[in-house]
């Protein structure tokens, strides 16, 4: 393909994205196929002969989209969202076009130089504490992983090896095989299947925790847990507590299980995959407790930062323990800025060894949004979570199951489990919305999370709208009496008038 067509193929291809995102609330948000219905249109093989990118184009109009499900609409409602933007979107062409990796600074030393750069700004706008930031005198910092399961992942395994080295020195006794044997890790039984996972894979089993009734891991908890594992010949090496559990967004008490952690010499890592965005805004204060005594955390810019997936944000508290338990050297590796302040090697801190150039997606969204339009999205999934618990409460058919946080509201329709699920299944059927359920204690619920990139007061109407009407038709089926709310489009106006009130005030009036 020589440079004219390449860039009719691209042109083209903008065009293609901008008429799929703006005719998005169009299509049904879950697609109509059969299993195999997109394996059984397409060849066997690569094409022998190269074909036209006209063609590639309609066969995924006519193939491919018809298999999506759409996960940028706003009726997609179910886990958090993957948010997007313009610019982050322009961000991942231009990362594609400039093609290069960076493992070490010579490799490209912009590429970690912007890195450095986007993680200070990030750590500065979530009033993250000061020596999670480069630029501070210690020796903390923050990289970018693909995924939150990554970032876990990484911190698991560092603290495993930190503990081996300090167990090796405090009971020279002990093989390390005997030591690796006694490593033990606590989480909550509401944290993400990728702390489990993260366990798996690093060979270290971890205890989910009963989180408290209200959903909350605390330090008592933790504490006698590890009383119990020391007591029994294990050694406790790290706690992952979670801010926006992914079931409810419930925020585990970091507060308290730190004070567990420093006193017992535990690593603390905090997974704010979701809920980490709500760390910006000056209303949210009470979310960044006792974040000044973590070791590690991670938040997903793809998930309320509007950087398209991937990209995870992780800050280290003191990054040498990452490298050095990550550090092999190859010659072909070196370079003779190695080790210099500022400018990291980020393959040590990873687990790939090449890296995507991530931070410059990064570096186009927040210039191109500004802070104030970051904090402003955030701002405007909260208020339409708002928006739809007072759709929810103002229907005495369903209840509540947690408190609204931030984008994400817990609801049920007031009867049995089979009740919600048969609900959600006649919803489900009918593609116009999607949510997920979960389980709390026996009893199953709806999630209700605000997504896609630009979600509107109209959309949540929409989709309580469906809700409702589909409760309706189900009571009727049950031959239940129904109650039909009369005043969902006064509550919409009330929240539009609210959000197009907003822009900063927010700051101002705390
Ligand atoms: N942690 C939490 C709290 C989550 O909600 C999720 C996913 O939704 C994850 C971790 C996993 O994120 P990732 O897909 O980036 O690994």
């Amino acid at each position: 393909m020589d440079f004219d067509e390449f860039r009719e193929f691209g042109h083209a291809s903008i065009e293609f994205i901008i008429n799929y995102l703006s005719g998005i609330r169009e299509r049904d948000v879950l697609p109509s196929v059969a299993p195999y219905t997109v394996i059984n249109q397409l060849p066997k093989e690569i094409p022998e002969k190269p074909e036209h990118w006209r063609e590639v184009l309609k066969d995924l109009e006519g193939i491919i989209l018809p298999g999506l499900t759409h996960w940028q609409s706003p009726y997609f409602n179910a886990f958090y969202p993957s948010s997007s933007s313009a610019g982050s979107i322009v961000g991942e062409l231009l990362i594609a076009g400039i093609g290069v990796l960076g493992f070490s600074w010579i490799c490209s030393p912009a590429c970690t130089e912007l890195e450095v750069v986007v993680m200070d700004w990030l750590a500065k706008f979530l009033k993250l504490p000061e020596h999670f930031q480069h630029a501070s005198d210690g020796p903390g910092g923050g990289v970018i992983q693909g995924s939150a399961s990554e970032a876990v992942l990484v911190a698991v395994l560092a603290a495993r090896e930190q503990a081996v080295i300090s167990c090796k020195e405090t009971h020279p006794e002990l093989s390390e095989s005997e030591v690796r044997g006694k490593l033990i890790a606590y989480s909550s039984d509401q944290s993400n299947s990728c702390i489990e996972k993260a366990g798996v894979l690093a060979a270290m089993p971890i205890k989910l925790l009963p989180a408290d009734d209200d959903l909350i891991l605390r330090g008592n908890t933790l504490r006698k847990a590890i009383e119990d594992d020391v007591a029994a010949g294990l050694i406790p090496v790290i706690c992952i507590a979670t801010l926006g559990t992914t079931g409810t967004c419930a925020y585990d008490d970091i507060d308290s299980l730190a004070d567990v952690c420093q006193a017992l010499n535990v690593w603390l890592h905090v997974d704010a995959a979701y809920a980490g965005g709500g760390f910006a805004l000056e209303e949210c204060t009470d979310l960044r407790r006792g974040l000044d005594r973590v070791d590690s955390l991670n938040f997903n810019l793809h998930k309320f930062m509007l950087v398209n997936f991937d990209c995870s944000a992780m800050w280290l508290r003191d990054a040498n323990k990452v490298v050095d338990s990550f550090n092999v050297d190859r010659i072909y590796l070196k370079h003779k800025h190695e080790g210099q302040s500022q400018i990291p090697d980020f393959r040590h801190w990873q687990i790939p060894l090449g890296r995507r150039f991530r931070a410059l997606k990064v570096w186009i969204t927040f210039r191109t949004l500004g802070a104030e339009g970051l904090r402003s999205h955030v701002r405007k999934h909260i208020a339409l979570a708002q928006q739809f618990e007072a759709f929810v409460r103002n229907d005495s058919r369903f209840e509540m199951v947690a408190p609204q946080a931030l984008g994400l509201v817990c609801f049920r329709p007031r009867g049995d489990n089979e009740h919600t699920a048969q609900l959600l299944q006649r919803l489900m059927e009918r593609k116009k919305i999607y949510m997920v359920k979960a389980e709390h204690a026996g009893r199953q619920f709806l999630r209700f999370a605000v997504c896609g990139m630009d979600a509107k007061p109209s959309d949540i109407e929409f989709a309580w709208t469906e809700i409702e009407t589909q409760l309706t038709a189900l009571l009727a089926e049950k031959s239940l009496p129904a109650r039909k709310p009369s005043n969902v489009s006064e509550l919409t106006q009330h929240f539009q008038m609210h959000l197009a009130s907003d822009s900063g005030t927010h700051e101002k009036s705390q």
